[in-house]
């Protein structure tokens, strides 16, 4: 099974902001597994994305790297930070 990839913007006021972490979550325990269709991507490993030129905040977001509990499909999610204005 190859990896799949998804990529959001998530929009803060701050940084850091605990609730864009939740709404993280929230995502990933909302995202069906690509594979077996089931709601069970279990986090593996949750790592900051160094800032980039075009970035609005310090870092340029978060990176969750998941696993299936159920099938073992690997699904990691990239979360740009947006400044809301
Ligand atoms: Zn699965």
């Amino acid at each position: 099974m190859e990896p799949v990839h998804y990529e959001y913007d998530i929009y803060l006021t701050q940084f850091p902001d605990a609730l864009a972490v939740a709404k993280e979550h929230q995502i990933r325990r909302d995202t069906a597994c690509p594979s077996c269709g089931e709601k069970a991507l279990g986090l593996k490993m949750q790592s900051l994305l160094g800032a980039q030129p075009k970035s609005d905040f310090m870092v340029d977001g978060d990176r969750l790297d998941c696993e299936c509990e159920r099938c073992g499909q690997l699904v990691s999610f990239t979360f740009h930070f947006k400044a809301k204005r």
